[in-house]
C-alpha cells in the first residue's frame, strides 16, 4: 500500500526531529509578520533590501499588467519575448558589466538549464560542497562527472583539477555567498586555477546581487573580478524582492543557453508584471544605495552580539547569520523558544544543512529596525539561560 509505505518513511523522518511543514503567513509588513496566527519580528526571509513589500515595485507590475496583461501567453522562443523581458535583460547586463544577460523564471530553473546545457558525459564539474541544491541537481541532470571540493579548500580543488587532465570540458561552480553559512567563496584565488587549468568558472551570485559590490553587482564586483569570470548567474527572488534568475556573460554564451538551455526554451515566459516589477527593484537598488549599507550594518551589530553571547556563527559576513546548534531537535527547541518571544527564526536542519551541523539561520534586511536587532539579542539571551 503505498499510503502505508509513505506514513512509514514520514514517521521515521519525523523520530529525527527531520520533518518539515508548511506555515500560514496572512500578513508581511516591513520586518513584521504574521505566522500561524502569531506576529513575530521576522529573520528569516532573504528580502535584503527590503525591497519585497515595497509599493513602487506593485506600481510597476500594474502598470505592466494594465499595458499587455499578467500573462505572458507562450515561452520566449515562441511569442512570449514582451519587450518588458528584453529591458530587464539589457538593465542586468549593463549592471553586470556583462555583453549580455538572460533571465529564466527562476533560480532553481536557471542552475539546472544553465548546468545541464554547458557540460555533459565528457565533461567534469567541479563543485564547492556546500552549493545550493539546484546547482548540484543541475550536475546530476548533465550526467558529467562531478567532484566535490571541501567548502571553500582552493587547495583541494587545484589538486582535483591536476587529476581531470583527460576531461573534454571542466567547469568550476560556486555559489559566491552561501546560503546555510552566509561566508563568501575564494573568487580570486578561484579565477587563477581555472585559468590555469583551462577550466571554465560559474558563479551564483543569489545572495550578493544587490547586496555586495560598489553597485550591488555582487561578489565578483566587489573583488574585482567580474571580467574573468565566464557565467555569472543570480536571483530576483532575494535582494531584488521579485522573482526569476538571471546568466550573464559573452554573447555567445546567452545565444547558446537560448538554443540550448531546457528550462529556458520549454517553459513559459516569465509574467511581464514580474519583469517589471524586477526592473523597478534594480533601479531603486542603484538609486537607495543606503539599504545596503542598513543591511551590512545591522548583521554586523547582530552578528557581534551574538558571539558576545557565545555563539558560533561560523564565517559569516554577510546579512546571513548561521547560529550553529549541532543536533536538529535542539534547533527546534531554541527555533520555538525564540518564537515564543516574538522572534522568527527557522531551524534548518539537514539534509539542508551537513549532519550534526543543524542550526538557526538568522536574516537581516534593510527593513530591521535597531529595535528588532536589540529585541532579537534579548531574545537569544534569554533562551541562552535556558540551557536547551
Ligand atoms: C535561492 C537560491 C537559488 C534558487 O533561486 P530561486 O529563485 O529561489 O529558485 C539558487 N542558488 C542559491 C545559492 C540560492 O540561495
Amino acid at each position: 500500500m503505498m499510503r502505508k509505505i509513505l506514513r512509514d518513511e514520514l514517521d521515521a523522518v519525523k523520530a529525527e526531529g527531520l520533518f518539515r511543514s508548511m506555515k500560514v503567513v496572512s500578513s508581511a509588513v516591513g520586518s513584521d509578520i504574521v505566522i500561524d496566527g502569531d506576529r513575530q519580528i521576522n529573520f528569516c526571509s532573504n528580502d535584503y533590501l527590503g525591497l519585497a513589500g515595497d509599493s513602487r515595485l506593485a506600481l510597476a507590475a500594474e502598470d505592466a499588467a494594465e499595458r499587455n496583461g499578467f500573462g505572458s501567453r507562450a515561452s520566449r522562443l515562441l511569442c512570449g519575448n514582451f519587450e518588458e523581458h528584453v529591458f530587464l535583460e539589457k538593465e542586468i547586463a549593463r549592471l553586470k558589466g556583462a555583453e549580455a544577460a538572460l533571465v529564466f523564471s527562476s533560480g532553481y530553473m536557471a542552475n539546472v538549464g544553465v548546468i545541464s546545457a554547458l557540460v555533459g558525459r565528457e565533461d567534469v564539474v567541479f563543485s564547492d560542497k556546500l552549493n545550493h541544491a539546484s546547482i548540484v541537481d543541475g550536475i546530476i541532470l548533465s550526467r558529467a562527472e562531478m567532484k566535490r571540493y571541501a567548502h571553500n579548500d582552493v587547495r583541494m580543488l587545484e589538486k582535483l583539477l591536476k587529476k581531470s587532465g583527460d576531461f573534454r570540458r571542466k567547469l568550476i561552480v560556486t555559489d559566491t555567498v552561501f546560503s546555510m553559512d552566509g561566508d563568501v567563496a575564494p573568487l580570486k584565488e578561484m579565477v587563477v586555477l581555472a585559468k590555469k587549468y583551462g577550466a571554465w568558472l560559474m558563479v551564483d551570485e543569489a545572495h550578493a546581487f544587490g547586496v555586495l559590490g560598489p553597485s550591488g553587482a555582487g561578489l565578483a564586483e566587489e573583488l574585482g573580478v567580474s571580467g574573468d569570470i565566464d557565467i555569472q548567474m543570480g536571483t530576483l527572488s532575494k535582494a531584488v524582492g521579485s522573482l526569476g534568475a538571471y546568466v550573464s556573460g559573452s554573447n555567445e554564451l546567452i545565444e547558446y543557453l537560448v538554443n540550448s538551455a531546457r528550462s529556458f526554451i520549454f517553459t513559459t515566459a516569465m509574467p511581464m508584471p514580474i519583469a517589471a516589477a524586477s526592473r523597478e527593484a534594480i533601479r531603486i537598488m542603484q538609486d537607495e544605495p543606503e539599504r545596503r549599507l542598513k543591511v551590512m550594518q545591522s548583521a554586523a551589530h547582530l552578528r557581534t552580539g551574538l558571539g558576545r553571547l557565545g555563539f558560533d556563527t561560523l564565517h559569516s559576513v554577510t546579512p546571513i547569520i548561521p547560529v550553529v546548534m549541532g543536533d536538529a531537535r535542539r534547533a527546534l527547541k531554541y527555533s520555538s523558544e525564540l518564537s515564543r518571544r516574538g522572534i522568527l527564526i527557522s531551524a534548518i536542519r539537514p539534509p539542508t544543512v551537513p549532519k550534526g551541523t543543524a542550526r538557526l539561520r538568522v536574516t537581516v534586511t534593510a527593513s530591521h529596525t535597531d529595535d528588532d536587532i536589540s529585541r532579537c539579542l534579548k531574545a537569544f539571551r534569554e533562551v541562552k539561560a535556558l540551557n536547551l
